[in-house]
């Protein structure tokens, strides 16, 4: 089937109990079972599983072409979940440029569990190559990465990975399964921030890992889950459950204004830079072509006046809110070495930008009055 179908349909039987086609939430933290322990419906205590992340899980992997999927109470909590599944001595290639809180969790956790990592530019395959050991048990990519949109070939990785005995993990936030589906191309895991594009509306936090396999390691997140406890509420599972259902054509639209945005703002003598993989410019743009259907809603520009002047454009638009975060329906604007906060790498004269499901022309004009 069709992705649209399966995103409207996947996860959406009539409930059982009373044939009601909007799924119910079922908040119970306890399920009844038979007196020697045995589940009656396969659900025993909340941290474990319950129907309502059932059905959200039979969701997320039927729309990221995967075998199985587990949901998380964030996109962190899933990251760290998969890291922390891999075994003691093994060594990670993380990206030197994506969402900087990996980095973080790189730098801080992984000595503690007796995991190494080098950061690599996984747009630079012989650089990948070179960075990877006889210990490397995961590429860790991210694209289009957060915030310099940078694009990398996730097949060529997937082969790099796969040629030394590794996984592929691809963190496809930014494109969501709607656009890009790196299981197809090779990789053996993918990871959504589900706060972002697939819950939709900017009210619901959590995040999810599709698998290639329901194998090993697929049983080894699971665990990891379970004990370690990130694990979503069924309310937020049914909020980003409601927000699938409509992924399709938001992200169509989300990348018709970006791409109309992206190409104002690339004609703009204020403007030194657009970071959009649509533009024929961005460095992976055939890339992008070949690995996605459409480029999506994020998008980054560099201002030639610097720092102050980047921070003081946000603080002249009105319908773009300054605030971090993405994928609502709302376009958002903000200053990204900011929020980063110290020790951030992002260009200082950057703003990162969520284009939202306004109409373009009013987003276009708002850009203009404040870039003067
Ligand atoms: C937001 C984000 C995350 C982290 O997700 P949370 O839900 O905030 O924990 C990870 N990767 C990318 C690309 C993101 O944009």
């Amino acid at each position: 089937m069709k992705f649209e179908t399966l995103a409207v349909h996947a996860g959406a039987e009539p409930d059982p109990a009373t044939a009601a086609l909007a799924p119910p939430i079922h908040l119970s933290t306890t399920f009844e079972h038979a007196p020697d322990g045995a589940t009656l419906h396969g659900f025993m205590y909340v941290r474990d599983g319950n129907p309502t992340q059932s059905r959200l899980e039979q969701s997320l992997a039927a729309i990221d072409s995967a075998a199985a999927a587990l949901a998380f109470a964030s996109g962190m909590a899933a990251s760290s979940a998969l890291l922390q599944s891999l075994p003691r001595g093994a060594h990670v290639l993380i990206p030197a440029d994506g969402y900087y809180a990996v980095r973080v969790l790189a730098r801080e956790y992984f000595p503690r569990w007796g995991v190494e990592h080098d950061l690599v530019s996984m747009d630079d395959l012989d650089a990948v190559r070179a960075a990877m050991r006889d210990t490397t048990r995961a590429i860790w990519a991210e694209s289009p990465s957060n915030p310099l949109m940078t694009i990398c070939d996730l097949g060529a990785l997937a082969e790099i990975a796969h040629g030394r005995g590794a996984m592929l993990v691809v963190d496809s936030t930014f494109a969501t399964p709607a656009l890009q589906r790196p299981i197809e191309l090779g990789a053996d895991a993918v990871v959504h921030s589900m706060t972002k594009y697939l819950g939709g509306h900017s009210d619901v936090q959590g995040g999810s890992v599709a698998f290639r396999e329901r194998g090993e390691f697929y049983t080894a997140v699971e665990h990891t889950r379970k004990i370690v406890g990130g694990v979503a509420s069924p309310f937020n599972c049914w909020l980003v459950l409601r927000g699938i259902r409509t992924l399709a054509p938001r992200m169509r639209m989300h990348s018709a204004n970006a791409r109309a945005v992206a190409e104002f703002l690339a004609q703009h003598p204020a403007v030194e830079a657009v970071h959009y993989p649509a533009l024929p410019s961005h460095p992976g743009h055939e890339i992008a072509k070949r690995q996605m259907s459409d480029f999506g809603g994020m998008l980054s520009f560099r201002l030639k006046s610097g720092r102050e002047a980047a921070i003081a454009l946000t603080a002249k638009l009105n319908v773009f809110k300054t605030a971090t975060s993405l994928g609502g329906v709302e376009s958002l604007i903000e200053h990204r070495a900011s929020s980063e906060g110290p020790g951030s790498t992002t260009p200082q004269n950057l703003l990162r930008v969520s284009v939202g499901l306004e109409h373009p022309d009013d987003l276009i004009d708002d850009l203009r009055q404040a870039l003067g």
